[in-house]
């Protein structure tokens, strides 16, 4: 019992058999503890296995992986808790979900993927599988997402077409290009709000119409009360000149079709994404029947609650199981992919008070999906077919749903039964909120009500529902986010502890990034790297830190302050375009 350091409080937590194995284990192998089997975490594991002798025990409190990037299974039919684009501009990332789910064949020019103007064989073999007839297949998806609004549909992102100035009608056409031309004349300067971001871009006429609403809806406060930063870290380099200029190159040019992973493209103007056949999920438990095979371990139903320290070293942490029991697992490395405000209540009483403080003010944006299952929607495209998006932004005033999904369009696979749709509309909330307290009955009759209000279904064709709630799914950028360097200070001298992913780090991190700082983490472990300042980097900038150079001197200082842009600059900040 007195193996279990770090204060007289856990002193009374029994060693259990399955750590007593885990020491003898340890007598000859180094260990990493891995809190959390999200993209980050497993990220983490597979590449300690392939790139060092350690070996990764993966702690994760629900009883399936991928995290927010899971797949949910309800009835035969699939759900994506948000939909996600495997798309990133990393080509490491791209490689690395290759080589884990081989390509569609006929999805792409046969054999080969365009990056950069290069061309290259894919890289895995089997390097591409028919999804007819195999599984283990990642489908090349066009991309189709529009806005909803007084019941008709517009491009997202906005596109300069006749049809979307026909749609808008020529008052409204005519009232935008005016507001367009007064923001460009006197632009709101300095530019403090996303709301001063918009308009400065699109003029007020469309923030109103397309931006504003949506914006509002998922981070629960107005756009004036939300920086401008967040804006230009999440939808950079879009507005109506861009939008104009990718119209005119698209007339003009038809290069870059076949390239997925279009790496010119402004990530809001991308039109094609990797999506695997079954949803995120299926990559994600690929990725941890590696780790099993490759002699790692991971243990479901574990929720870490204690981090224990001792002498600016973590020496294990503690859990509770399904069982109840408490379980302490030790290692030489502990990497931390759960919040970071859980993180910090975990390490004690010996924290500081101004980290206490900090990390209690930090604030997260919750998530709700009701799943829908419909014989038929009562929207549809022009020519009568089914509506093709993915997603569609509801800005419609009047119902809290932010966002549609079309499951059907993400993978026809996700889908028991192809004469069905099945569909998420999203709600974006608090845990606080009254929303996120309704019983699931009075979430499905929410969510059914209001499909049918604005016109998206019959009521009477909705078949089944399924609802899934999702705590922490985005990290806000309020409350005490702009003094979280208090935080990293603190957590990065514990030399052997890793923060790692997106509530991890309190970062907007997407799968890419979340796995860019567990890969970083694990290649600082294996050449002995002191620095986090690379972990911290990722994310920071447009072209990920992995096209610099990774190691030695110019690299750790060149990142001013080696502080992110956004956290020293935003004060509030928050809109999502995920
Ligand atoms: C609505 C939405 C849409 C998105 N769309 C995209 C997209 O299109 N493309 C994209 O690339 N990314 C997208 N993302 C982001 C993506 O989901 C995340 O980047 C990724 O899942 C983060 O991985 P992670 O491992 O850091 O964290 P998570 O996925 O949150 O995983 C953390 C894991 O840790 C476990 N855990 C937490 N606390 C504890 C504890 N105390 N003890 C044990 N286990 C614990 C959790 O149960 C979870 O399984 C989206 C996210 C959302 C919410």
């Amino acid at each position: 019992m007195k193996d279990v350091r770090g204060g007289g409080e856990f002193r009374a937590i029994q060693l259990n058999v399955q750590m007593k194995a885990q020491m003898e284990t340890q007598v000859n192998q180094r260990t990493a503890i891995i809190i959390g089997a999200g993209p980050a975490g497993l990220t983490a594991g597979i590449e300690l296995i392939r790139r060092s002798g350690i070996k990764p025990i993966i702690l994760e409190s629900s009883h399936s992986v991928g995290g927010l990037s899971r797949t949910v299974v309800y009835n035969g039919n699939r759900m994506d808790i948000g939909g996600h684009r495997f798309f990133s501009k990393s080509d490491r990332v791209m490689q690395w979900w290759l080589d884990v789910l081989p390509i569609e064949a006929g999805g792409e020019e046969p054999g080969e993927l365009r990056y950069r103007g290069h061309q290259r064989g894919i890289p895995a073999a089997p390097s591409k599988a028919d999804p007819n007839v195999q599984d283990r297949v990642m489908l090349v998806r066009q991309r189709k997402s529009r806005i909803y609004f007084l019941r008709r549909f517009f491009d997202y992102p906005i596109r300069l077409t006749a049809g979307t100035l026909m749609t808008m009608g020529l008052i409204r056409t005519i009232r935008c290009g005016c507001s367009y031309l007064w923001a460009t004349l006197r632009p709101r300067r300095p530019e403090r709000t996303l709301e001063d971001f918009f308009i400065n871009r699109f003029g007020k006429q469309l923030y109103e119409m397309f931006y504003k609403s949506y914006s509002e809806k998922v981070w629960g406060v107005t756009c004036d009360q939300i920086s401008a930063d967040w804006g230009a870290q999440r939808i950079k380099g879009l507005s109506l000149k861009s939008v104009a200029a990718h119209y005119l190159k698209s007339i003009l040019s038809r290069k870059g079709r076949g390239d997925i992973n279009q790496s010119g493209t402004e990530t809001s103007l991308i039109e094609k994404f990797l999506y695997p056949k079954f949803g995120p999920g299926q990559l994600w438990e690929q990725v941890a029947d590696q780790i099993r095979s490759g002699g790692g371990e991971i243990h479901f139903g574990v929720a870490v609650d204690r981090i224990l320290t001792q002498g600016g070293q973590v020496v294990s942490v503690v859990g509770t199981n399904d069982a109840g029991e408490r379980v302490a697992y030790r290692g030489d490395s502990f990497f931390s992919t759960m919040p970071v405000r859980d993180l910090i209540r975990g390490m004690g009483s010996d924290v500081p008070d101004e980290v206490k403080q900090v990390s209690e003010d930090l604030h997260y944006r919750d998530f709700i999906i009701a799943g829908l299952l419909v014989k038929k929607l009562a929207v549809s495209e022009k020519d009568g077919s089914p509506l093709k998006d993915n997603w569609i932004y509801i800005q419609e005033p009047g119902v809290k749903v932010g966002r549609l999904q079309i499951f059907n369009n993400w993978s026809p696979w996700l889908v028991s039964r192809p004469d069905r749709m099945w569909i998420g509309l999203e709600y974006f909330c608090n845990e606080t909120d009254a929303i996120w307290k309704l019983s699931d009955e009075a979430l499905a009759e929410l969510a059914i009500d209001e499909a049918a209000r604005i016109g998206i279904l019959d009521a009477g064709d909705v078949e089944d529902s399924h609802i899934v709630r999702v705590p922490k799914s985005y990290p806000s950028y309020i409350g005490s986010y702009s003094r979280f360097k208090v935080i990293r200070d603190y957590t990065d001298g514990f030399t052997n502890l890793f923060l790692v992913g997106r509530n991890g780090m309190h970062m907007y991190n997407n799968q890419d990034h979340s796995m860019l700082t567990a890969m970083t983490a694990v290649e600082n472990i294996v050449n002995d790297v002191a620095t986090k300042d690379n972990i911290w980097a990722i994310n920071t900038e447009m072209e990920y830190q992995e096209e610099i150079p990774r190691r030695g001197p110019s690299r750790e200082t060149s990142r001013e302050a080696t502080e992110p842009p956004s956290r020293r600059k935003i004060a509030v900040a928050g809109t999502a375009v995920e």
